[in-house]
């Protein structure tokens, strides 16, 4: 089958014919029709963080598509069932995160695209009980990017206890922040959104949010001080030290910073101003599969739409160049080949 591999850290991937992976008895076969490409494949391929990617990696983790083999020990599922591979590629089960609803904290977690091989591919093997069904009416290419930038957003604000009525400052309008504005507007906040250029500008303001400030040439935190009274919750998905920074300083007393970007740096914080203020900063990572299939929901009933541009598996290297650059808009999606 073909798949996009990367062999070292910083190198290109190599578009490859690569063996058809086998399943086990707990495992499906996917065919893959579409994967979605998150900042985190960058990463992953570079090398970026201190836990460290298998190699060779087949990357992806918004990989969706059809089931063509069943393992012997799955019964919950059928030949043919439309399904996506999320990060969470599976988890223990049975530890105190995985028992209390909080499996994607468990500590003997895989990761699809990254301690397994991912959706970067023709096929996919994944664990039966870690995929997640699509609802009907929602195509491959639309569904993709709700397996990771989709639900990491709608958890994350779900995290910040944001409620309706109040003020959310999203940090990024990239693929997890487009869907993060979407989210929020759908679940009655007001919307502040912060990234560069008319683009972005253009994007986030389509999508509902009611003021977009621009990092490189407008002062960040007082605008959005002075138009909001400090928010209430911000989710930071910006791959930059500087937006964590003002995503911290925005937030209002008694409001909390969700952290989602995952830039490999440190954050400095004020210990006065956190005490006084009253302020959480809390770090949020993707989402269980229930969280999944809230945000699926979402989408299938026309509340959120992820904008996506659809491209082919060959053009996984400039994908990533852009990326790099911060050039696209929304999440791009490639389809595999039929
Ligand atoms: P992306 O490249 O599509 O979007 C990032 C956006 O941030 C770009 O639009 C860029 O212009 C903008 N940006 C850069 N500097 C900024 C600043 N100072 N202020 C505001 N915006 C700024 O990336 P993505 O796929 O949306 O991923 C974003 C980050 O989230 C990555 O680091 C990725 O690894 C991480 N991530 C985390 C989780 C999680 O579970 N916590 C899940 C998926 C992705
Ligand atoms: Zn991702
Ligand atoms: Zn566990």
């Amino acid at each position: 089958m073909k798949a996009a591999v990367a062999h070292s850290f910083g190198a290109p991937l190599s578009i490859e014919e690569i063996a058809k992976p086998s399943i086990d008895a707990h495992q499906v076969l996917v065919k893959i029709h579409a994967c979605g490409v998150c900042h985190t494949d960058l990463h992953a391929c570079h090398g970026d963080w201190p836990v460290k990617p298998k190699l060779p990696l087949t990357p992806g983790h918004e990989g969706v598509g059809e089931i063509v083999e069943l393992g012997s020990a799955v019964s919950h599922l059928k030949l043919g069932d439309r399904v996506g591979i999320p990060w969470l590629y599976s988890a223990c089960g049975h530890c105190e995160y995985c028992l209390d609803g909080k499996e994607t904290l468990c500590m003997e977690q895989q990761n699809s695209g990254y301690s397994v091989d991912g959706g970067f591919a023709e096929y996919c093997a994944a664990h039966g009980d870690y995929v997640v069904k699509i609802p009907e009416g929602l195509s491959y290419p639309d569904a993709a990017p709700l397996f990771c930038a989709g639900v990491t957003t709608y958890k994350a604000l779900k995290v910040s206890e944001t409620k309706p009525g109040q003020w959310m400052a999203v940090f990024g309008v990239g693929g997890l922040g487009h869907l993060a504005v979407q989210y929020a507007v759908a679940m009655g906040m007001r919307v502040v959104a912060v990234d560069t250029g008319e683009a972005k500008r253009e994007l986030a303001q389509q999508l509902g949010a009611e003021h977009f400030f621009d990092f490189k040439t407008d002062d960040v935190v007082n605008a959005i001080k002075k138009v909001s009274g400090g928010v209430h919750g911000s989710v930071c998905t910006a791959v930059s030290k500087a937006g964590f920074r003002q995503s911290y300083d925005v937030v209002r007393r008694g409001g909390k910073c969700v952290l989602v970007g995952l830039p490999p740096e440190d954050m400095p914080l004020p210990i006065f101003d956190t005490v006084l203020n009253g302020v959480s900063v809390v770090g949020s990572i993707v989402g269980t599969r229930k969280d999944l299939e809230e945000c699926l929901e979402f989408a299938a009933r026309g509340k959120v739409k992820a904008i996506i541009t659809e491209k082919g598996l060959d053009d996984i290297n400039d994908i990533f160049a852009d990326m790099e650059k911060g050039e696209i808009t929304g999440r791009i999606v490639m389809n595999m080949p039929k």
